[in-house]
């Protein structure tokens, strides 16, 4: 069991990272790859936040869990259009990894 507060400062990094390659907006936040960034930037957030809660929410976690994998889903395909945002996007997902008993096709 997780107890305590998770250390994202390096998956925040991470983010800054990936935000600082995709900005087309100078930092105003107004481009979709600053607005992108920032929705994973919650997202993981509220993953470890209900990753972290006790196992009698486990089934609401659950549902949580493949709600936001879909709108992260969702999110990487409106990224697709920009090319340097999904290689960018690609490294970002790896955070992102379904369980291994999911489906999980490649497309190479
Ligand atoms: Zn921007």
């Amino acid at each position: 069991m997780v107890s305590g507060p998770i250390d994202l400062s390096p998956l925040q990094r991470e983010l800054d990272n990936l935000r600082l390659q995709l900005c087309h907006c100078n930092h105003a936040g107004t481009c979709l790859g600053c607005q992108g960034v920032e929705m994973l930037r919650q997202q993981v957030q509220m993953i470890v936040s209900a990753a972290s809660q006790p196992v009698l929410l486990q089934v609401a976690q659950e549902t949580q869990a493949k709600e936001l994998v879909k709108q992260v889903q969702e999110m990487q395909e409106r990224l697709l259009r920009d090319p340097e945002a999904a290689r960018a996007l690609e490294e970002l997902l790896k955070y992102f990894q379904a369980p291994p008993d999911e489906e999980t096709p490649t497309n190479h």
